[in-house]
């Protein structure tokens, strides 16, 4: 089996990844805003879509549907919860399905909290995250609860820790911004920052990223630190006792910052 990942950028800062077969030159696309980076690069390199996987409703990941499904007559699959134009295949927490021709097995992940429905796709190796984990951050509760967004990075943190984490955002260097005001005297911090600066300087993305290593650094996934709660507790006034409570308040810190 032989594979490769391409980031399409799209957008202010949305990434449309693309899971390449090299053995047929196929592929599946994940959450595409856009359609034109897609047709350009298919194109361009003679590769034939399969199929369409979409991690939640928001614009900037499914305008891109009508169009790519128009020029290449996809299935589309998506959470059956959410509104998304042209599903053929509505997932439900705890699937699993193939594509035919393809060489992996997906699972749908339960990832709700930015949105009310949104799901998350594992499979060998890899795991697409949509808008709920980013590197040194996480998506807005534009939907779901901050009870559940805390539950869905609790979700993704037990994974196997080396599995690598597609995310649809380049937001890493505000994030890591913040998380330095979070917890100023943590080094791993200023590490992700330098070396995201200087993939940035290059105009390369600061994604993929693994679980290990978020783990250091992200405070999104650090909400059951007594630092961090700390910081929390100090900077909302409330008093700080579990993950969830450290979880709600730092996403409320980062909403204003
Ligand atoms: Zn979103």
């Amino acid at each position: 089996m032989s594979l490769h990942l391409k980031a399409l950028p799209s957008l202010s800062d949305n990434y449309i990844w693309l899971i390449i077969n090299d053995a047929d030159s196929s592929a599946i696309i994940i959450d595409p805003g856009r359609s034109e980076p897609c047709t350009r690069f298919l194109t361009q390199e003679n590769i034939n879509p399969i199929a369409i996987l979409v991690t939640h409703r928001h614009w900037d990941h499914v305008e891109g549907i009508e169009k790519l499904v128009e020029v290449y007559d996809l299935p589309v699959y998506g959470p059956a919860s959410e509104n998304i134009p042209c599903r053929s295949k509505a997932l439900e927490i705890g699937d699993r399905f193939k594509l035919p021709d393809f060489p992996l097995n997906f699972e749908v992940i339960d990832l709700s909290g930015h949105t009310e429905g949104h799901i998350g796709y594992l499979t060998d190796g890899m795991f697409f995250s949509g808008d709920t984990l980013f590197s040194s951050g996480c998506g807005r509760l534009l939907g779901g609860t901050a009870l559940q967004l805390h539950n869905s990075l609790q979700r993704i943190k037990a994974l196997p820790r080396d599995l690598t984490i597609y995310c649809t955002h380049e937001y890493t260097i505000d994030n890591l911004h913040f998380a330095l005001k979070v917890e100023p005297d943590n080094e791993e911090i200023q590490l992700r920052l330098d070396e995201a600066k200087a993939l940035r300087s290059n105009n390369q993305p600061t994604l993929p990223f693994t679980i290990d290593q978020e783990i250091l650094y992200n405070p999104f996934l650090r909400t059951d630190r007594q630092s961090i709660k700390n910081a929390v507790a100090q900077h909302s006034g409330q008093d700080i006792e579990t993950s969830e409570d450290c979880f709600r308040y730092l996403r409320l810190w980062k909403d204003g910052f």
